[in-house]
């Protein structure tokens, strides 16, 4: 289902976002946790592409799995690694035939080992671009695209990144999951300076629990996400206390959620980490009343 129809439909929506899994093992832990997650009844899953070193082919292999075998509502992201107009075409008629109607699209990172991301083509710099050119051509799709409240790691300041956002919108996008934040000020703000500048689309806040502070802390500094020093303060005794750490983490995103959707955030976009447990622990301990 086109995420534009459901959102007419849900004044807010859940999701879970997943990555190809890279192994032997990692596929057998997917396979349990995506069974898992499945039980939350997800409005839509949605898979990276090219994040981690994972491949288009895996990408593309595990959306068609997730949409046609298991019947999933999902979102495939995209992105301008290796794009040129006759590769995006392909790739845009491949998913359409595999039956994905909603795409999320983006820059994307640069590949493991390159400091800046190198366009193949100067016909796809920058993900808008890319919203360009599938709003144009392949209007059979909705459209996401990424939001940072914190602002891009390149941009200069907010004002600069909101600048290019609306740009982003203007193209064609639908609606914006964004970046993971620690403090949901950064969200409001956000969302404040989105609407003053004429972005009305959605704006979907993307919420990842702390369980393994080593690795969200090095996320959190490649995603440009601050952790507030008061998270820190509530973390940092527990760093070596797994259990301890692992319900502080559940406690702080379950907080996050429900202020979020208390102050009218339309729903919320859980990065996985392909793990099943905290997102579910979270997920489930939201009152229903702020799930509608
Ligand atoms: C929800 C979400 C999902 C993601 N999924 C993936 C994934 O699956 N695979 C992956 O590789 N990465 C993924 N990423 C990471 C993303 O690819 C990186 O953050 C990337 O560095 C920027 O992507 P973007 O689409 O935001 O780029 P853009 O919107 O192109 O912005 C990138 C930078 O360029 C600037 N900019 C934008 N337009 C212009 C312009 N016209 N002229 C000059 N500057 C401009 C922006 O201000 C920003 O600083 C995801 C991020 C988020 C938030």
């Amino acid at each position: 289902m086109k995420l534009t129809d459901l959102f007419q439909q849900k004044k807010s929506t859940f999701s879970f976002e997943l990555f190809p899994p890279r192994s032997y093992k990692a596929t057998i832990e997917f396979g349990i946790n995506v069974g898992q997650l499945l039980k939350m009844n997800p409005d839509y899953i949605s898979v990276t592409y090219g994040a981690g070193g994972s491949t288009q082919k895996e990408t593309f292999d595990l959306i068609d799995y997730l949409q046609n075998s298991v019947g999933l509502n999902t979102m495939a992201h995209y992105t301008c690694l290796n794009a040129t107009r006759e590769k995006v075409e392909q790739d845009m008629n491949q998913l359409k035939d595999i039956g994905i109607e909603n795409l999320m699209l983006l820059r994307g990172d640069p590949p493991k080992g390159q400091k800046n991301f190198v366009p193949t083509s100067e016909d796809f710099k920058n993900a808008s671009d890319l919203v360009a050119h599938v709003n144009r051509k392949h209007k059979h799709f909705g459209i996401g695209v990424a939001g940072y409240p914190e602002k891009h790691p390149e941009a200069e300041h907010l004002a600069q990144d909101l600048y290019h956002l609306k740009y982003k919108m203007d193209q064609g996008a639908d609606f914006i999951v964004t970046q993971m934040f620690f403090d949901n000020a950064h969200y409001y703000r956000f969302a404040e300076r989105c609407k003053e500048i004429g972005i009305t689309q959605r704006i979907i806040p993307g919420i990842i629990p702390i369980t393994n502070f080593k690795q969200i802390k090095r996320f959190s500094e490649l995603a440009g996400s601050q952790i507030p020093e008061q998270v820190l303060e509530l973390f940092k005794p527990h760093e070596n206390n797994p259990k301890k750490l692992y319900e502080v983490g559940v406690y702080y995103a379950l907080k996050q959620c429900i202020d979020l959707l208390e102050n009218g955030a339309p729903g919320i976009h859980f990065y996985t980490l392909n793990k099943s447990r905290a997102t579910i622990d979270v997920f489930e301990s939201i009152p229903s009343m702020l799930k509608r």
